[in-house]
């Protein structure tokens, strides 16, 4: 089993722990949620990543953005 790396968060410098790949969705009428992918997610300043169908695409999506921070 590999997981990707995720690099610290590049506004609060969060790792670990703080950061979680989550699923993302429109709540609409009666409960139902239409899926928007997956996004890297910092829980200490609550910025998210770009938003992907894959889970692994979203991890890379996030190290590439916070690269050269
Ligand atoms: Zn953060």
């Amino acid at each position: 089993m590999s997981k990707e790396r995720m690099k610290p968060c590049p506004f609060c410098g969060s790792k670990g722990k703080d950061l979680r790949v989550d699923p993302s969705g429109v709540l609409r009428f009666g409960g139902k949620v239409d899926p928007l992918g997956w996004s890297v997610c910092c829980k200490k300043c609550l910025c998210c990543g770009p938003y992907h169908d894959d889970k692994t695409e979203a991890v890379k999506s996030w190290n590439t953005a916070t690269r050269d921070q």
